[in-house]
């Protein structure tokens, strides 16, 4: 059996590979259980030292990173130029956290008490297309930096730069069996892993259909998992908002990756004294979105993911288009900017995740309205408020059921900083020092001194 790795902006083959199965995943995990006992033991300095190489070799190797990510995911090369910027930072940041992700010492009768981060073993960690090598690299750095040896399971529509890193962190001196990429299906290779029982954690980032399977499976080992789900992010725009700004970052929130990001604000929740004035902007701003040639450096937005998915995406829009924009000629799987509304927050388009271009602008009355329709979802993993009212920013930013919210700003994520999700979002974080708790155990010992 093999992969098939298509280029979704020419619809060109660009990759013929292996399909692994069952027997190969059960291969990776032992061998990744061999590697484990030398791997915990490298001190903490030789263990930096490799993960400052890689971060090093994943910037020597940046262009190449970023043009296969371009061909494989039809993202701007731009966009996946930033990317691999952050994946270098990734494993930059958590070769400095090996040596302070400390234990502590605890005032106890009779004794000294103190507690020790251990690594839980081989950990499995099962990624989406959308942002393939940064996701892998979200989990790869705080799990290598804790000790633990890895089998990495990208989407089997997006495997290849998953493939070159693991090239790279041998080439940085990271032991043959700690780091395994497997490509293969998530309902095989993944299930198998959740399965597994030599697999201590699964990290996963995916839908949250797929995140509610994982953990049902993972009961029956009592597996750890961290679970970074999908989104239905809320963008809330107040009347004493600067417009002209909210309205001109709106679209890139929404049609960044052709929408397909989970913290995507598919959602504008906008204050009705203020409505028109602001669709308005909104729609000037998204006829400035330039579609294209991925492989262009001035193009902001690539073809979504596959002809399925475009299918899926399409099935959202059936009325009330405020803007759609154009779309290349010939192949490739593109989807138009599209702007739907104003529309109630009890439609399709703003209930599930379109995972597409597509943005439904939601109007409200006042302060606790936009409260209550931001909160009216499964889902709690992003979003953003914009006000000149300082009292007002943090008021919403508290009440918002949500991991991560920017006050007049949408970026969402950093990587010194937390990020996951709330209610069906999932749970446990992942990037800066937070990062390191999905990856180790704390073991408590007690030294009688009497
Ligand atoms: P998906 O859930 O279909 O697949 C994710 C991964 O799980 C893939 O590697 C897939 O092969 C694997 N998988 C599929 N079935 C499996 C099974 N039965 N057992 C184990 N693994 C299995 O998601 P997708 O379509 O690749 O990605 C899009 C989704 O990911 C969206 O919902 C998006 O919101 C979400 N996402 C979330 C975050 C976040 O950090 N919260 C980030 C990016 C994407």
């Amino acid at each position: 059996m093999s992969v098939t790795v298509v280029n979704p902006a020419t619809e060109e083959t660009v990759a013929e590979l292996d399909e692994a199965g069952v027997e190969e995943t059960d291969a990776a995990v032992a061998r990744a259980k061999e590697a484990f006992p030398s791997w915990r033991d490298v001190a903490p300095g030789p263990r930096a030292a490799m993960l400052r190489r890689l971060a090093t070799l994943v910037e020597e190797n940046g262009e190449e990173l970023a043009r296969l990510e371009t061909r494989n995911v039809g993202k701007p090369i731009s966009d996946s130029r930033g990317e691999v910027g952050m994946v270098a930072e990734v494993f930059h940041f958590y070769s400095g956290a090996v040596d302070k992700h400390y234990g502590e010492t605890i005032p106890v009768a009779g004794g000294v008490d103190m507690t020790f981060r251990e690594p839980l073993g081989v950990v499995g960690l099962i990624v989406p297309w959308n942002f393939p090598l940064n996701i892998s690299s979200w989990k790869l750095g705080p799990a290598l930096a804790c000790g633990n040896t890895v089998v990495l399971k990208p989407a089997e529509l997006t495997p290849l730069t998953a493939l070159r890193l693991a090239e790279l962190a041998l080439e940085a001196g990271i032991p043959e069996g700690v780091v395994n990429v497997l490509v293969g299906p998530g309902r095989v290779v993944g299930q198998r892993l959740v399965e597994h029982p030599e697999v201590a954690k699964i990290g996963f980032t995916g839908s949250t259909e797929v995140g509610r399977g994982v953990m049902q499976a993972a009961a029956a080992t009592i597996k750890r998992v961290t679970l970074e789900l999908g989104g239905k992010s809320a963008n809330v725009v107040f009347a004493d908002a600067d417009l002209e700004k909210a309205a001109a970052a709106a679209p890139y929130a929404v049609f960044g990756n052709a929408g397909q990001d989970c913290c995507a604000r598919s959602r504008v929740l906008v204050e009705r004294t203020v409505l028109d004035r602001f669709l308005e902007l909104l729609v000037d701003a998204a006829k400035g979105v330039k579609l294209g040639d991925p492989e262009d450096e001035s193009t902001e937005m690539g073809p979504l993911i596959s002809a399925e998915h475009r299918e899926r995406v399409a099935s959202f829009v059936d009325g009330n288009v405020a803007f759609r924009g154009e779309i290349p000629e010939g192949r490739g799987f593109w989807f138009p900017c599209t702007v739907v509304g104003p529309v109630t927050n009890e439609e399709r388009v703003a209930r599930e995740e379109v995972f597409g271009p597509v943005v439904a602008v939601i109007p409200f009355e006042d302060e606790a309205d936009a409260i209550r329709i931001a909160n009216d979802t499964p889902y709690g993993l992003s979003g953003s408020v914009w006000t000149e009212n300082g009292s007002r920013a943090l008021r919403v930013a508290r009440a918002l059921e949500t991991g991560v919210i920017s006050v007049n700003s949408n970026s969402s994520v950093r990587v010194s900083t937390p990020f996951g999700g709330f209610k069906q979002s999932g749970f446990g974080r992942e990037l800066g020092m937070h990062g390191l708790a999905g990856y180790s155990e704390v073991k408590n010992v007690f030294v009688a001194t009497e």
